[in-house]
């Protein structure tokens, strides 16, 4: 056997990049690859845990290399962070230390994050092969390209009136209102510039390692591939790779519960009857719209647990966003997590019955990887196309009903507790719920057999990591 391959995994300072990379190191660490996962020191944290869990079982493979991010722009990517140019300003400053450490170690192959489009050019210097990492579903991926290449929404005279997307295989339907402002604007602002720096790196790369598996979305797997001529691996679902209960619990930031009172909680409840609401890591909490969530909780009558992120936008005070005497009129059957839930634990729980979802890819993913019916809810980023795979392809989901692309809500664009009461009663009640259900079950049978020995994603990563050891002996 030839020297031990070691892969580096370059993930984006953001828990929806961290993790599923985590995940990857965890896959490739399974497969005795070597995994160093560079980070800075404010995300150290987030991986420490998870590696020491994996050094109890065993695991050695996994490293972190730790870069420094000068103080004056982390304090500005803290206050600022999302979307925001500062925060991929501030990110550049990592490229030098990328290369250095590139030129010391000479790993086999960098995995570095589609926000790093630079990633690829250090890379070639050092001859290390470069695969990026999106982090969402090849539907997205496919569906975005041709939204950036054709222009649809060129051909509607208002915002909300629908435009199909050309050449995919599906008729997909959207409006200009759900798509991000400046990608009709002019075409030198930042954003612009950002996605084509974005899609000339990634085509001047190695390939594309997708966290997703062929059954899934096999004609967009072949599209990604064939019509838009990309070399892709998928290795998802990564999450199936947390087995244990601490594992699972351990998933990017410390959770706000203590996982044993949480599925004591959940075993209370009898099979598929509770509802689970989070909206991802990076979501922002409107008062008035949570206050239309817990009134439509209320009225449902139905169990459910929902997270509502810790911070200020929401107001201070609890007072602020929760109807009075909402937590004792709804004790028993709601609990609220405030801050950050062992999400994976909860979905696979037999309790669930369905996810309110913000529709970002990992959540997405693990709802699916748990046989999840869901309400979709998506905000921005490229949530509303993973809406479209789940409700009009997969079919096992509704829609809210978001019109508006928009990381800052405002009560113009509220969704109303009488639309998410109907939206969690069509989800859960009904024949039409109970053929979703057994779609996203028969979907969860399928994610399982995908990263199984001989399964599409295992054979995947098998293929990719034999053609990393091959490379260069090429
Ligand atoms: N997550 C979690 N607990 C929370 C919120 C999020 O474990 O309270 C995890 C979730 O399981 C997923 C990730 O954080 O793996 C969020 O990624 P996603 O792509 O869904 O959304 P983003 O946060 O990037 O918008």
């Amino acid at each position: 056997m030839g020297a031990e391959l070691h892969v580096v995994l370059f993930p984006f300072l953001a828990q929806g990049h961290m993790i599923p990379a985590l995940d990857i190191a965890r896959l490739l660490a399974a497969r005795n690859v070597k995994a160093t996962i560079i980070t800075t020191p404010v995300y150290a944290s987030m991986f420490t845990k998870a590696i020491e869990t994996g050094r109890k079982v065993g695991n050695s493979y996994i490293d972190l290399e730790i870069f420094s991010f000068p103080a004056k722009e982390a304090e500005i990517a803290v206050k600022q962070p999302g979307e925001n140019q500062l925060f991929f300003l501030a990110n550049q400053l990592l490229q030098e230390q990328l290369e250095q450490y590139l030129d010391r170690v000479r790993p086999d192959c960098l995995v570095a994050d589609m926000f790093f489009p630079w990633a690829t050019e250090s890379s070639a210097k050092f001859n290390v092969p470069r695969l990026v990492f999106h982090g969402t579903s090849y539907f997205s991926l496919c569906t975005q390209e041709v939204v950036q290449v054709y222009k649809p929404y060129e051909n509607v005279s208002s915002d909300d009136e629908t435009f199909s997307l050309p050449l995919i295989p599906h008729e997909i339907k959207l409006t200009r209102s759900q798509m991000p402002a400046d990608l009709m604007g002019d075409k030198d602002n930042p954003r612009q510039n950002r996605m084509e720096m974005i899609k000339k790196s990634e085509l001047e790369s190695y390939g594309v390692i997708v966290n997703s598996f062929y059954e899934l979305e096999p004609d967009y797997a072949e599209f990604y591939r064939k019509e838009l001529g990309r070399k892709a691996w998928h290795v998802g679902p990564v999450s199936l790779c947390n087995r244990s209960v601490e594992e699972k619990a351990q998933r990017g930031k410390k959770a706000s519960i203590d996982e044993h009172n949480c599925l004591n909680w959940l075993n209370s409840k009898s099979p598929a009857s509770v509802v689970y609401i989070c909206f991802g890591s990076s979501a922002p909490s409107f008062a008035p719209q949570l206050h239309e969530i817990a009134t439509a909780l209320e009225n449902s009558g139905k169990n459910f647990i929902w997270v509502v992120r810790n911070g200020d936008d929401k107001g201070k005070n609890d007072d602020e966003w929760l109807p009075s005497g909402f937590e004792q009129r709804t004790e028993g059957r709601g609990l609220i997590i405030r801050g950050w839930a062992p999400q994976v634990l909860i979905l696979e729980h037999a309790a669930l019955g369905a996810f309110v979802t913000h529709c970002g890819w990992n959540s997405t993913l693990e709802g699916i990887s748990a046989g999840m019916p869901m309400v979709t809810w998506p905000m921005f980023a490229e949530q509303f196309y993973n809406e479209k795979l789940v409700t009009d392809i997969l079919k096992i989901g509704v829609s809210v009903g978001v019109k508006k692309w928009n990381g800052k809500p405002s009560v113009e664009e509220l969704i109303s507790r009488e639309v998410i009461e109907a939206a969690l009663r069509e989800i859960t009640e009904g024949d039409a719920a109970e053929e979703m259900r057994q779609r996203a079950k028969q979907l969860k049978d399928k994610a399982w057999k995908a990263v199984a020995e001989g399964g599409s994603s295992y054979s995947d990563l098998s293929a990719l990591i034999d053609e990393l050891r091959s490379y260069h002996t090429r």
